[in-house]
This record gives structure tokens, sequence and C-alpha cells, in this order.
């Protein structure tokens, strides 16, 4: 069986082939600059990669384009599409309507459509991708996967916020986390790795990458997460501030002649690592001038790395116990400075690493950084997002 995993983006289309007999990807690539001049597919399988520069004015063109190049005689991964067997859309926010993958049908497309207001940057360009996907391969079986869905296990004691109960149900708001896939995918590579039976363990998943959250996990189920209504919460993150609070909104706006709007962008956008450092956004120009003594940079990573200590420290008291703490995308997977400041002076929780194994490489497996005699193990564990999006695709045409 192969299922193509499509992530629709604004203006980009990612994608991945996976063959599900051994998992392998067999292609992938991305579109980039959609409905912007300069467009541009960059297609990749073992025979090498092809950047195919196209104009891409939607992306039904662009999911044409992909599908051109996947049956390509030359650089292609496949025969004919009869050979792609489903397609695995990856979906940002499902409400409150979907707690788990769902085939696709116009009612199915309908609720998403009504959650457009819930992740306006992404549910449109999501939808897109759907819509140009139905088009181009009309019959298909398609399932959504939804980045919520991992976290709609949540108590509603951890997913309330303490505002009038009415606007929770009129308006929707409350806590949803995001990144489910990832931290649904680390967790069970952890629980595998454990080898005890998922009911019994307890572990805390980090995903820090561009955006970055933190789950607590206990029994396979997701119990809190770090993440809100939107991606903005928790801890901070490239340009994103994270928690604050909610009373500095009036505050700048009026010292910055700022509206709401002006405010949330800001906050988006000009916060986080990136503003207290006024360096970068990315850990590796942020650990690089920290060396080099620069104290801005230093301090956005003690932030950093101190607000992701005190989420820990929260869900260990939330799960009642911990078993293992994972680390995982791009800053938990390569970061080993971000790593060694959470897990220090953690002894307590039974929290510690070991230095060198810290410093080594990831190689794409799991790497266990535990100290040797320390009670909860540390895993560094490569993400796998569409690897999961293929799975439970997979799961749902077999079902
Ligand atoms: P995104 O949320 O954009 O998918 P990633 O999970 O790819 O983000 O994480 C990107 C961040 O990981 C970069 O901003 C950078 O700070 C950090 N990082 C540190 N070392 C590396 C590395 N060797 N490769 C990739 N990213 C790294």
């Amino acid at each position: 069986m192969k299922i193509l995993v499509v992530n629709a983006g604004s203006s980009s289309l990612k994608y991945q082939l996976i063959d599900m007999e051994t998992e392998n990807v067999i292609a992938k690539g991305g579109c980039e600059r959609i409905g912007i001049r300069g467009s541009n597919l960059k297609h990749k399988t073992s025979k090498g990669e092809k950047i195919i520069e196209r104009d891409m004015p939607n992306h039904k063109v662009a999911i044409q384009l992909v599908l051109e190049a996947l049956v390509d005689p030359e650089y292609g991964a496949i025969s004919s599409m009869d050979e792609i067997d489903a397609v695995g859309h990856r979906v940002v926010h499902s409400g409150e309507d979907f707690n788990c993958s769902v085939l696709v049908d116009d009612e199915v497309l309908a609720k998403c459509r009504n959650n457009i207001e819930l992740a306006p940057l992404h549910m449109p360009a999501n939808i897109l991708g759907i819509e140009a996907c139905r088009e181009a391969m009309p019959g298909k079986p398609m399932a959504l996967v939804f980045d919520t869905a991992f976290h709609s296990t949540m108590p509603a004691y951890a997913y309330m916020y303490a505002i009038a109960y009415d606007d929770y149900k009129n308006f929707k708001i409350r806590r949803y986390g995001f990144h489910g896939t990832s931290h649904k995918y680390v967790s069970q590579e952890a629980i595998k790795y454990l080898g005890k039976p998922a009911a019994e363990t307890k572990i805390i998943t980090c995903h820090l990458g561009g955006g970055s959250s933190i789950s607590a996990v206990k029994g396979g189920k997701c119990i809190d997460t770090s993440m809100g209504f939107t991606p903005l919460a928790g801890v901070p993150m490239g340009t994103r501030s994270g928690d604050l609070d909610p009373a500095v909104l009036e505050y700048l706006a009026a010292k910055k002649h700022y509206t709401i709007l002006d405010c949330v962008n800001y906050l988006n956008k000009e916060c986080g690592v990136a503003g207290i450092s006024g360096v970068s956004s990315d850990f590796r120009d942020l650990t690089k001038a920290a060396s080099e003594g620069n104290e801005r940079a230093k301090l956005a990573l003690d932030v950093f790395s101190y607000d992701v200590k005190k989420y820990i420290g929260s869900y260990v008291a939330a799960l009642g116990g911990l078993d293992c703490l994972v680390f995982t995308a791009g800053i938990g997977e390569n970061t080993s400075q971000v790593r060694k400041a959470v897990c220090e002076n953690m002894e307590y929780f039974g929290i510690a690493i070991d230095e060198d194994k810290n410093e080594q490489k990831n190689d794409g497996s799991i790497h266990d950084i535990t100290a040797a005699g320390a009670k909860v193990k540390v895993l560094v564990i490569p993400t796998n997002e569409e690897l999961v999006i293929a799975r439970e695709t997979k799961e749902l045409l077999e079902a």
C-alpha cells in the first residue's frame, strides 16, 4: 500500500509518498510560492532531486504538478496514479468536532470550513489542499489527520480556561493544543522503548522547534499540553511570546498605538527568543552568539530553558510521577545546550542526563541520554509527523 501525505500551507504544499509495507519514503518534496511569481517544485526520490520551475497560480495546479512528478518516467517513483491507495492530509484544527482522524466527505469538509475562524492562518490553506486533491484524484480515499486530535483526551479541568462558561460554550474558547501528531508519535515510540504496558506509563514530550509545545501523556493519552486556543500559548518560541499576562495587551496597545490585531501579530512575529535576543529566532544562531558573549542571546536561551523546565515540573505534578522525558523537533533533537539547561538540577524528580551522551550527534534513531542510575529515562526521539499521518490513513482505509 502506498499513501501520499499532503501538508498544504497558504503558499506551499509539502508531500511524501510512503510505502506502508516498509514505511519507507519513496518520494518527497514541496511546492513553494504557490500563487506568487517564481513558484517551483522540489521533488526527491532515490534517483536524486529535481527542481521544476513552473507557474503555480493555485493549489490545484500545484498538486497536478506533484502527481506528474510522481509518475514521471525519468524522475518519478511510481508508474501510475493507481499505485497511490489513499491520501492523508494534515489539518491544523479539529475544533470540538473530531477527536480522531476521519475519511473526508462533503459533511466533514463542511465542518472543517466552520472551524476556519479557529485557525484563520492555516485552515483555509489546508482546505484548499484537500479540495485540490479531491479534484485531481476523484474517488481516491482521503483522510484528515488533525494537529489537535491527540489532545482531545484532555480532561475538562485541563482544557477549560477560567472564563464565563457561556463564552466557552458559545465561542468554543478553550485549550486545544497543537503538534498532536508529533506528541503522539514520540510518546508511542517512547512507550515501545520503555517496554512497559502503555497503561502504566507517564511521559512528558517536549516538541521544541520553530514552534514549541510540551505535553503530559498518561497511559498513552494526552492529559495536558502547553499550547492553548492557538499555537501562541505556552513556552516562548522563535518569534512567539508564549504565555504572558493578558493585561499586557491593553497596555501595549496604548503605548504603541496598536489595535488588538496589531498586538496579536506582534506577539506572534516579533517576540519569543528573537525578540529578547535581537539576534535571531534560530537556536543555532543563538547558541553561537551566546558562546561569543552576547548577553541577550544568553538571556533568551535562559528564558526558554527555564520555561520548559517549569512546564516539566508542573506536568510531573499533573501526571503524579514520571517514567520518561522526551525531546524532539529541531531544537529538541539538535540543541544539546537546551537539553542540558532544562535537565539541570532536576535530580529531585529523578531526572539526570549523561553529559557525553547528550553531546553525541543524533543519528536518526532513539537516543537515550539518561545518566547512569537515574530513575526517569530521558530520550531524544526524531519526530515523524508524516509517518503518523500515513499510519492513521492506512488504519482508516483498513477499518
Ligand atoms: P518547524 O517548527 O519550523 O518545523 P523545526 O522542528 O525544524 O521547526 O525546528 C527548527 C529550529 O530547530 C530552528 O529554528 C533551529 O533553532 C533549531 N535547530 C537547532 N539545530 C538544528 C539543526 N542542526 N538542524 C535543524 N534545526 C536546528
